[in-house]
C-alpha cells in the first residue's frame, strides 16, 4: 500500500467531500472532514464516525485554523445555484478566504493542497468543447460571479503561492456532478427532476430545455481528483474532469421521466438569469496525463441514483435555502 497520510477534506460532509473521505478511509489514510454544515448534515459522514482514522471538525473555512496534515483536498463552497446565490457575499468569502487558509496551512506544512474549481471558470462559453487554455466568458456582476469570480479568484492563489511560495498545488476544473447524497433539495437539475418525479410534481424545465450540460457520476469524479492529487508527471493543472457526453436538458427531463415510470409532466419555467447554454468539457488532459475518463453511463448512474433517492426520507433533509 501506499504512504499512509494525514488529508483534510474541507467541505468534507458534502455530497462529493463525503465520497471522497470514505474512498480515502478506505484506502487507510488518516482523514480530517472540516465542514461547517451549510449546506450538508452530520449524517453524510456518520458511518464513518466509528473508523479509528476519521475525524470530523466543525469549522467555517473562513476563518484561520491551524492543523498538521499532509495533503488537503479544498471543497468547502455552497455549489448549487440556490445555494451559492442565498448569501453571495458569504459565498465570495469562503472561496478567496478559504483558498488562502488552506494555502497558508499548505505553505507552514509543506503540504500538497487540491483546489476543486469548477467549469463555471468558463461561465457561458463561446469555446465548444471547453479545453483548459479557453479563458472564459463570466459575467462578473451578475447573480452567479459570487461563484465564478470566487472561484476564479481561488485559482488564480492557487497559481500565485505556487509561483511564489513553491507550494506544491492541484487544481481541478470540475464539470456537473451528480449521485447518491445529493442533496435533495439542492435545486440542481437531476435531484430536482428525481425528487419531482418520484413525489409525483410536475418536473421543472428552466427556459426551452435546450441548454445543455454534461453529468459526470461522483464514483469518476472522486477517482479523477484522488489521480490527479497524486499525479507526480509534474501535472499541477487546471485539469478538466467531467463526462463529455452531452445531453440537453430536456433529454435529461425524458430520461428521468423513463427511468422512474413517473406520470409527472413537464412544466417550463423562466430560465434564470446568467444560465450557461452549452456545457461540455474536453478532456483530453486528464485521458493523457491522468489515464482518467468516467466509465458510467447517465443511464447507469441515474439508475443508482434514482435508486438511492427511493431509499431515503425526504423529511429528514432541511433544504439549506428557501432557493430550490
Ligand atoms: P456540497 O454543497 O454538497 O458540498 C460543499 C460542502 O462545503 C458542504 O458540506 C458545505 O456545508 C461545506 N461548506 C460550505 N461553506 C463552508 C464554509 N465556509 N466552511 C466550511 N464548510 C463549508 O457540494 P458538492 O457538489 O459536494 O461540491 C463540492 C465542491 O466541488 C465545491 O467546492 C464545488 O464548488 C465543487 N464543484 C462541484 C460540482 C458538482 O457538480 N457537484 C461542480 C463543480 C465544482
Ligand atoms: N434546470 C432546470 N430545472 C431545474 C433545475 C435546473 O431546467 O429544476 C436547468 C438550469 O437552468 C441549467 C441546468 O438545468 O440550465 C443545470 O442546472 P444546475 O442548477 O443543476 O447546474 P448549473 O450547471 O447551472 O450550475
Amino acid at each position: 500500500m501506499a504512504r499512509i497520510k494525514r488529508i483534510l477534506v474541507t467541505g468534507g460532509a458534502g455530497f462529493l467531500g463525503s465520497h471522497l473521505c470514505e474512498r480515502l478511509v478506505d484506502l487507510g489514510h488518516d482523514v480530517i472532514c472540516l465542514d461547517n454544515f451549510f449546506t450538508s448534515q452530520k449524517s453524510n459522514v456518520e458511518h464513518l464516525l466509528d473508523r479509528p482514522n476519521f475525524e470530523l471538525i466543525r469549522h467555517d473555512i473562513t476563518l484561520p485554523i491551524y492543523l498538521e496534515v499532509d495533503e488537503i483536498y479544498n471543497l468547502a463552497c455552497p455549489a448549487a445555484p440556490g445555494h451559492y446565490q442565498y448569501n453571495p457575499i458569504k459565498t465570495m468569502k469562503t472561496s478567496v478566504l478559504g483558498a488562502i487558509h488552506v494555502l497558508g496551512m499548505a505553505k507552514r506544512c509543506r503540504a500538497r493542497v487540491l483546489q476543486a474549481s469548477t467549469s463555471e471558470v468558463y461561465g457561458d462559453p463561446e469555446v465548444h468543447p471547453q479545453p483548459e487554455w479557453y479563458r472564459g466568458a463570466v459575467n462578473a456582476i451578475g447573480p452567479r460571479a459570487c461563484y465564478d469570480e470566487g472561484k476564479r479568484a481561488a485559482e488564480t492563489l492557487f497559481m500565485d503561492y505556487h509561483r511564489m511560495n513553491g507550494v506544491d498545488i492541484r487544481i481541478a476544473r470540475i464539470f456537473n456532478t451528480y449521485g447518491p447524497r445529493m442533496h435533495p433539495f439542492d435545486g440542481r437539475v437531476i435531484s430536482n427532476f428525481i425528487r419531482q418525479a418520484l413525489v409525483g410534481e410536475p418536473l421543472t424545465i428552466f427556459g426551452d430545455g435546450c441548454q445543455t450540460r454534461s453529468f459526470c457520476y461522483r464514483d469518476d469524479l472522486v477517482e479523477g481528483l484522488i489521480r490527479l492529487m497524486e499525479n507526480e508527471s509534474g501535472v499541477i493543472g487546471p485539469v478538466n474532469l467531467g463526462n463529455p457526453e452531452e445531453f440537453t436538458i430536456r433529454e435529461l427531463a425524458d430520461l428521468v421521466i423513463n427511468l422512474t415510470g413517473t406520470s409527472s409532466p413537464i412544466a417550463f419555467k423562466p430560465l434564470p438569469a446568467d444560465d450557461p447554454t452549452q456545457r461540455c468539457p474536453d478532456i483530453t488532459l486528464a485521458r493523457e496525463k491522468l489515464r482518467w475518463s468516467p466509465t458510467t453511463s447517465l443511464r447507469e448512474g441515474l439508475q443508482k441514483t434514482i435508486e438511492w433517492f427511493r431509499s431515503i426520507d425526504l423529511s429528514q433533509y432541511r433544504p439549506p435555502t428557501p432557493n430550490y
